[in-house]
């Protein structure tokens, strides 16, 4: 695929500028936007790519993916990984601190991480660290390097190498968090008061309802509850990562109008499917939280258009095949993840367009307000000159299906597979280099690793 290196121009009838969707051209040169001219200005000097009526759009940036590597590189990988952003028009994502091996929850572990991405980016990638018992000393180290913020989990975290927090870990690690001014991203569920996990199992591992009762709103909304009282102690930034329980939206929505800055992501998967419609015994949608009730589904919905939940990201979790335990439909032993990188763009869009949504606010969802919270919003998430040209070009009327011979993940499996989607991603384009065009990705890595220099002190 030959790579526009230098100057070019990328003019449609519908791009997506900040002040809205208009006729123009993208100038680029040297891997950045440098101007945006009239569709039909003749004189720019460098060859202009016609995009027709496609939507001409900010790269996508997903700040929630889980790529495994090193030690799990089985489960995903950064050349898997990133390959399947590229093809899903996401020009940006940030890999989570787990399920890797080693986990990223030191300086020294960092560091093999960084080593293990290098060379085998297709798009770009910003890191988490991780908050676990007794790494305190550790966090201003892996800031200096360029973590963009921290994750942590307040119940098992499915690995048993990455530890969950309590309150008093927190009251270590939140000061030094907001001093940097670095976010604090957490998996919020809190066991509380009703016999914990193996309680609502019957015999029955594929029955979904028992999935879900296993784990409750009230775990979600406690949890949310202790972060919005931390938030306001060490007034620090929190961000709760896939947020399922609309009962905690009320909470949410007053931490904000307080005036901390407590931020929210959902998925896709929260969005669109519902615990109606799961079938039994069908492990691909089994994530944590889980997928709960149309009615959950549709207050998830309202608060995306008002603001209270600020981001769309994938929270892309795969594992090998073998442990979704497919063939026995056993809810209870498969892991809980959901494998979407490739196709939140379409997926969502599909949902959004029902409901009346423009394109321009998944620009906000998925593009601008994820750049913002990886600190990355003077170069990454928007059309304008001197931003990076990370640059989408897709046709949200064209229609098709996902079969597992377009799936650029490591495994195929995911509750997508067979669904109809709208929303055709044709080219993908990071700093300039064409990174993926009509099905096929560019033979090099062109991806850069994406490292925070955020060292803002308080007071
Ligand atoms: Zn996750």
């Amino acid at each position: 695929m030959a790579q526009e290196r230098s100057s070019f121009g990328i003019k449609s009838k519908r791009v997506c500028l900040p002040t809205g969707i208009a006729s123009a051209t993208v100038v680029v040169k040297d891997g950045k936007i440098t101007a945006i001219a009239r569709y039909d200005q003749s004189d720019l000097g460098c060859p202009v790519i016609d995009a027709g009526d496609s939507v001409v759009m900010p790269g996508l940036v997903d700040s929630h993916v889980h790529v495994n590597e090193p030690g799990r590189t089985e489960w995903e990988g950064f050349e898997t990984a990133t390959k399947s952003a590229a093809a899903g028009g996401v020009t940006t994502i940030a890999d989570m601190p787990l399920n890797s091996n080693p986990v990223t929850t030191t300086l020294e572990y960092l560091d093999e991480k960084l080593a293990s991405a290098r060379e085998r980016l297709w798009v770009d990638c910003a890191f988490w660290g991780g908050v676990v018992p007794g790494n305190a000393k550790q966090l201003e180290a892996m800031i200096d390097r360029g973590v963009v913020g921290f994750k942590c989990f307040l119940i098992h975290s499915g690995i048993d190498d990455f530890p969950n927090v309590t309150e008093s870990d927190l009251n270590e690690a939140m000061p030094i968090l907001a001093r940097r001014g670095v976010p604090l991203l957490v998996h919020a569920e809190l066991e509380s008061g009703d016999g914990g996990h193996d309680h609502h199992w019957g015999d029955d591992h594929g029955c979904y309802k028992s999935f879900l009762k296993s784990r409750p709103r009230l775990w979600e909304n406690n949890a949310i509850e202790l972060m919005v009282r931390l938030c306001r102690q060490y007034k620090g930034k929190v961000h709760i990562v896939h947020l399922s329980s609309s009962d905690a939206l009320p909470l949410i929505s007053s931490a904000k109008q307080e005036g901390l800055q407590f931020t929210v992501e959902t998925c896709p998967h929260y969005l669109i499917f519902s615990a109606e419609e799961i079938p039994d015994a069908d492990p691909r949608f089994k994530c944590a939280p889980p997928i709960r009730e149309k009615e959950n589904r549709e207050r998830l919905w309202s608060a995306v258009k008002d603001g209270t939940v600020d981001i769309i990201v994938s929270d892309h979790s795969p594992c090998l095949p073998e442990l979704k335990f497919l063939a026995e439909g056993d809810l209870k032993k498969a892991w809980g993840g959901i494998s979407s990188l490739q196709f939140r763009l379409p997926a969502i869009w599909t949902e959004a367009s029902k409901r009346g949504f423009r394109v321009e606010d998944l620009v906000t969802w998925m593009c601008l307000r994820p750049a913002e919270f990886l600190g990355l919003d003077s170069r990454k998430g928007r059309l304008a000159p001197g931003y990076d040209a990370d640059i989408v070009i897709w046709d949200p009327e064209r229609a098709f299906n996902i079969e597992s011979s377009i799936i650029h993940h490591r495994h195929k499996v995911t509750p997508y597979e067979g669904r109809n989607l709208h929303g055709a991603v044709k080219t993908s384009f990071v700093r300039g280099q064409k990174v993926f065009d009509n099905g096929s990705l560019s033979e090099r890595p062109l991806g850069e690793l994406l490292l925070g220099k955020r060292v803002e002190i308080r007071q």
